[in-house]
């Protein structure tokens, strides 16, 4: 797995971060682009979770000698299940005979996977059987959905989800001018401030729309730091360019670390001061 973009590897080394850290959660939804391209970094991913052997993934990457690891390269290992669409819907029994099949405790191991391709394709009522898994989750099970598009997902799903990212869209043309005006206030939280209340409370007037907000000023950010480190230019996002890289990334970085803690029953006034605050120390 050579060349690969700043994209995957920053996604390779957040999963990394996750398993050292230990924050391994129980639902993942990861927006990717190609399947064929970016299912082996999920599976990867996978591995990490899996792989008895598992120190980091520089070793991770080659492990093909331990069994676990060979059978998830066979599609062959008892406790990963891959669900993938039939026709154009993912339909209520597959979940059925997979929540069967997860019934009993694992003979292998105390982690069991289930990955679901094509989460846009769940009709609401396998969706519903699936909202059950994902809301009692049973210890050792861990969720991993995938989709093309976050947007096109239920809702309901996505809000139990942690959401990670492949998707390197370079093309940052069409991007929502609210995230622009928010963003240009984030990276100036001087002028946030002054406009503190405002800003936040209008535009961040719930948790889910907090959620979606960050993502995709996460998701700015690093499509621009991969821009950059192309060298090319972005007219649209030119007002970053004056501030430091790793600045950028520290923002990225509290981002990744604030918006998991949003799926607890947490207050979400506290939940905005911390995140603000934390902005304002980065600069
Ligand atoms: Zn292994």
């Amino acid at each position: 797995m050579n060349d690969l973009t700043y994209v995957q590897q920053r996604f390779i080394n957040y999963t990394e971060k996750i398993m050292q850290s230990n924050k391994l959660s129980h639902s993942y939804l990861i927006e990717l682009g190609d399947y064929s391209l970016e299912f082996p970094l999920v599976l990867l991913f996978v591995k990490m979770i899996l792989c008895p052997k598992y120190i980091n993934v520089a070793t991770n990457l080659n492990c093909h000698y331990c069994n676990n690891c060979r059978l998830i390269d066979q599609n062959v290992f008892p406790d990963l299940q891959i669900i993938e669409a039939e026709g154009n819907q993912i339909k209520k029994g597959q979940l059925l005979s997979l929540k069967d099949e997860y019934q009993n405790k694992s003979l292998i191991g105390q982690r069991r996977v289930y990955i679901i391709k094509n989460a846009e394709k769940l009709n609401p009522s396998s969706a519903n059987t699936i909202l059950k898994f994902l809301e009692e989750p049973e210890e050792g099970i861990i969720a991993i959905l995938l989709t093309n598009n976050r947007y096109q997902v239920l809702d309901t799903i996505l809000s139990r989800c942690q959401i990670l990212s492949i998707l390197d869209d370079s093309d940052l043309g069409d991007i929502d001018e609210n995230i622009i005006t928010f963003m240009k206030y984030l990276v100036h939280p001087e002028d946030l401030f002054v406009y503190y209340k405002k800003i936040f409370d209008s535009t961040l007037s719930d948790k889910e729309v907090a959620k979606k907000m960050f993502f995709l000023v996460e998701k700015v950010l690093v499509n621009y730091l991969s821009i950059k480190s192309k060298e090319k230019e972005n007219d649209y996002l030119s007002f970053l360019d004056s501030i430091d890289s790793n600045v950028l990334l520290s923002y990225i970085t509290i981002i990744e670390e604030e918006i998991p803690k949003l799926v607890y029953n947490i207050n979400y006034k506290l939940w905005l001061n911390c995140i603000y605050s934390r902005f304002v120390e980065v600069r």
